[in-house]
């Protein structure tokens, strides 16, 4: 991973990239800004060169996931290839994670978790019946938009960077 340059303060597409909001298995999180409309969002940047084959197969799912729209799902905006790196522009959740918002160990209090268990529940059935299987329920995948509004994100992506045929179920 060492060898994964930090791209702070260079551009993506129509964004800047600000900072680092965190790393994954697969990908570099970036705050970025728009250059024109000055809006933030998140981008997401997957390591490594990736095959042709692999980025058509990301593409694909990257399409899949655009089309969701639910209110617990998180938007995805756009997506672009840079020197065969592909990356996904999605909303940016200024509350973080789950995760960092409960460190492990922490006790998420009853109303709360029943809140949180509501929503992604909405958001899982929804993608359900769109034939789409999460694959990576966790804290990490699940980002404060507000208090007491959490969406779910990372939808087949990680799944997808590491196993291709994986994408292959995702609509058969
Ligand atoms: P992996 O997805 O590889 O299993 P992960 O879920 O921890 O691991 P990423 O999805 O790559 O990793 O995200 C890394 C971190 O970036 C997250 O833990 C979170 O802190 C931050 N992050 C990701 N997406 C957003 C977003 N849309 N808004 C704000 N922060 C985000
Ligand atoms: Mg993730």
């Amino acid at each position: 991973m060492e060898n994964h340059p930090n791209r702070v303060g260079q551009q993506l597409g129509n964004y800047q990239l600000i900072r680092m909001l965190g790393r994954g298995g697969f990908a570099e999180v970036y705050l970025g800004k728009h250059l024109y409309l000055k809006t933030q969002a998140a981008i997401k940047l997957l390591h490594g060169q990736l095959t042709g084959q692999h980025i058509r197969l990301f593409t694909r799912e990257a399409q899949i996931i655009a089309n969701l729209k639910h209110p617990h799902i998180l938007r995805v905006l756009d997506f672009g290839v840079d020197t065969s790196m592909p990356y996904l522009i999605m909303d940016y959740a200024s509350g973080g994670t789950l995760r960092q918002r409960y460190p492990s160990g922490s006790v998420v209090p009853l109303g709360k978790a029943l809140t949180y268990v509501k929503q992604i529940a909405a958001a899982l059935q929804y993608a359900h019946n769109n034939k789409l299987i999460h694959r990576d329920i966790k804290p990490e995948n699940m980002l404060l938009i507000d208090k007491s509004f959490i969406a779910l994100s990372d939808f087949g992506i990680v799944a997808l960077a590491h196993n291709t045929s994986s994408i292959e179920t995702a609509d058969t």
